[in-house]
């Protein structure tokens, strides 16, 4: 498979400081941020800082440093919201998973019920 990535997107302009983001945490490899549109009271996004497009490019090919770097950012971000009642994690990737921006960035949905997603 290829990833043409597009760094043209609009997280890749956040990442390069060129539109302004609401930072909720920042390490290394990591970018947090709150989502322009909340979908609920805690809505964020978690992006690598490197150019991966969806979820498979992202655990194909960064190294573990931003792997787990990744995955730690999600848990500090779940503590620092205080989503302790529960979560939602998700990411769209490509066409047929609805993705709108095409830079890997799983979405952190909390902060009331959240109801059944899949039935
Ligand atoms: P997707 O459909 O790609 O999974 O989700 C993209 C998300 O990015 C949407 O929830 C949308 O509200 C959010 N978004 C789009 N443009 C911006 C922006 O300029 N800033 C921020 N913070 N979020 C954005």
């Amino acid at each position: 498979m290829r990833f043409d990535y597009d760094d043209g997107n609009i997280f890749a302009k956040i990442l390069r400081g060129e539109i302004p983001n609401k930072t909720f945490l920042e390490t290394e490899h990591t970018l947090a941020f709150e989502d322009i549109a909340p979908q609920a009271p805690v809505h964020m996004l978690v992006i690598p800082k490197g150019a991966y497009v969806s979820y498979d490019h992202f655990a194909r090919d960064a190294s573990d440093a931003e792997i787990i770097d990744f995955n730690r950012t999600v848990a500090a971000v779940c503590e620092k919201a205080g989503v302790e009642e529960g979560f939602r994690a998700i990411t769209n990737a490509r066409a047929h998973g609805v993705q709108e921006v095409p830079h890997f960035h799983v979405h952190i949905l909390g902060g009331r019920p959240l109801g059944r997603m899949l039935e």
